[in-house]
């Protein structure tokens, strides 16, 4: 909230001002019953003798007064605690997207949605509600004690008498509650999880007919949600009758003796009015105090989940300054050397994905990744990517370590084709410069004409404004592929990653997307995680991966000549025996 802190403390300045006209409330109408038992009129401190009407009006104007203050103190409050929110919110998304892989390997991502929305909504319920009426009671509670002080010491004394109590209360069922309320976003965030996945692969789930199956796993998980809910319940009731008898209990007692007083001739009639509602403000303050607390409670349990990721350190994608060669190329040439690289992921570090793989490409040179499932292809794109860094060796581009280029500048050089296109939401043109935001139609429109998808994208009636559903679903395969093709041409990277589609297309399309690449792939060093081993005959280089190695490298003539290679045998898989 610190930006805001001026219109905070004016939102204060106002409390405090309604507050207080709101505390001379009390000693006005107790001069108002003083007037009247003394043949109308009665003498105020600064004000002087009045008449009943007199008080009457001044009262009137110290309501006014309040109100203009509640009014602006709460619309300072909510001014400051949604612009602090919406600066939370950024803040929390902006981390998690920088946060590296190794995060995302180890979350779900329903639970971090989850995390961003319930916790910063229970957030913003204690900045813009908790936090003022905190604030005014504290008015409330300080100003009517001090003025219950000036009329009689003794009942004071007894009013604070249950403060230590009640203290000690709050201390003790804050914990609970704060723990239950964490357990509760926890549970929560289960379940959100289960709605999330289920909703984003709604095709299989109707599919398998597994409605029901998922309906229940939801109710397990909500019903959860609601037994750690109600325990959080019962610890607050307790606490609230708790709190409540004790206030009344104290307020009993301070009127007893006031009515003792009363009848003793020690106070007057309107110091007893004066008594009574101080004595009810003070008692409504430390009553909605308590509720406060259990509200804070809560809170600080979402804030700590929220702070978590935002304590999370993000990827670096500054270069290390130290480095002789540090001057930035304006473009790579493209050479990748994986040098005796070996790696495991941190969610598993007890099982090797790469054991020392040497691989090189020259500029320009085509690779195939070939092996069976689980070899570690993928695994070595992601290398490649950065997205995770070796664990022995070194990946080494255009000769330098890939860790001495700034993470984004070196990503931005690298394009990757994968397997399932995702689109987002909006039109093609929007869809295709995510691959340079703020190219222009004509740029976009040359990818897209490289790319074989111009004609398809004409024959829409609204042509590159065309919009594609939540995941690109009103275009097929062929078409999403070909979308991404024409993504990465804008891109113009230096190098290239394609996660060859597993199932194949029907042949026009194919063709087209094949003739597509290959104008993509013209002048830049790609990488094929291949599938299908009738689409590499001709790259430069074949490495055939298998646990974790690279147990064959060469043509696919050379591979082919081996009697009992792997790749061989893969071949004689797909094409039968040669
Ligand atoms: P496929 O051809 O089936 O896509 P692949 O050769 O691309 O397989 P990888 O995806 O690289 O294989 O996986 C290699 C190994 O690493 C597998 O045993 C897999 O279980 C494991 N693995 C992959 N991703 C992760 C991850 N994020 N965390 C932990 N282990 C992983």
């Amino acid at each position: 909230m610190r930006p805001y802190r001026g219109r905070f403390f004016a939102g204060l300045a106002a409390l405090f001002i309604g507050a207080s006209f709101g505390l001379v409330f009390p000693l006005l109408a107790g001069a108002l019953i003083d007037a009247a038992i003394n043949g109308g009129r009665t003498s105020l401190p600064l004000l002087g003798s009045l008449t009943i009407n007199q008080i009457a009006i001044t009262l009137a104007v110290t309501i006014g007064i309040q109100a203009a203050g509640s009014f602006n103190s709460a619309l300072s409050f909510s001014h400051v605690g949604q612009s602090a929110l919406a600066d939370l919110r950024s803040a929390t998304y902006g981390r998690l997207l920088a946060l590296p892989m190794t995060f995302f390997g180890q979350r779900r991502v329903g639970e971090l949605a989850s995390r961003v929305s319930t916790d910063i909504a229970q957030i913003e319920g204690a900045l813009i509600d908790s936090l003022p009426q905190a604030c005014r009671q504290v008015v409330f509670l300080g100003g009517g004690l001090a003025l219950i002080a000036t009329t009689s010491l003794p009942l004071t004394a007894v009013m604070l008498g249950t403060l230590p109590l009640l203290i000690a209360a709050a201390v003790f069922f804050g914990r609970r509650l704060r723990r239950f309320s964490r357990e509760t976003q926890d549970r929560l965030a289960d379940s959100q999880t289960i709605v999330e996945e289920t909703l984003q692969a709604i095709a299989s789930v109707k599919s398998f007919a597994n409605e029901r199956f998922e309906l229940e796993r939801y109710s397990t998980a909500n019903h959860a949600t609601l037994a750690v809910a109600l325990q959080a319940a019962r610890w607050r009731a307790v606490f609230v009758a708790f709190f409540i008898a004790a206030l009344f209990g104290g307020i009993l007692i301070v009127l007893w003796y006031g009515a003792l007083q009363l009848q003793a001739g020690a106070l007057t009639g309107g110091e007893l009015t004066r008594f009574v509602l101080y004595t009810t403000f003070v008692g409504g303050a430390m009553a909605q105090s308590a509720e406060l607390f259990s509200q804070v409670q809560k809170t600080v349990g979402a804030t700590q989940r929220v702070r978590e990721i935002l304590r999370e350190s993000v990827e670096d994608n500054s270069a290390p300054a130290n480095d002789p060669n540090a001057t930035q190329p304006e473009r790579l040439r493209g050479e990748v050397t994986f040098d005796r690289v070996s790696f495991c992921y941190p969610a598993r570090p007890d099982a090797p994905v790469l054991h020392d793989v040497e691989l090189v490409a020259r500029p320009g040179e085509r690779i195939a990744l070939v092996g069976p499932s689980g070899a570690g292809k993928s695994t070595l794109t992601a290398l490649l990517l950065r997205f995770y860094d070796p664990d022995a060796g070194a990946l080494l581009i255009d000769g330098r370590d890939a860790r001495s280029y700034p993470l984004h500048w070196l990503r931005n050089q690298m394009a990757l084709v994968p397997q399932d296109v995702l689109l987002f939401g909006g039109s093609i043109r929007e869809n295709i410069a995510y691959g340079r935001p703020g190219a222009g139609d004509q740029a976009i429109e040359a990818a897209a004409r490289q790319a074989n998808a111009h004609d398809f994208i004409m024959s829409f009636p609204e042509g590159y404004a065309t919009l594609v559903g939540d995941r690109g679903i009103k275009l097929s395969g062929g078409q999403r592929q070909r979308i991404a093709i024409a993504r990465a041409l804008l891109k113009n990277p230096a190098i290239l990653i394609l996660d060859e589609a597993t199932s194949s297309l029907d042949s026009e399309s194919e063709r087209l997307v094949q003739d597509a690449l290959d104008r993509l792939m013209e002048g830049r060093t790609t990488f094929v995680v291949a599938h299908r081993l009738a689409t590499i005959r001709d790259v430069d280089h074949i490495a055939v991966i298998d646990g974790g190695r690279v147990v064959e490298t060469g043509t696919h003539d050379e591979l082919s000549a081996r009697p009992d290679g792997l790749y061989r045998r893969l071949s004689s898989l797909q094409f039968g025996p040669s």
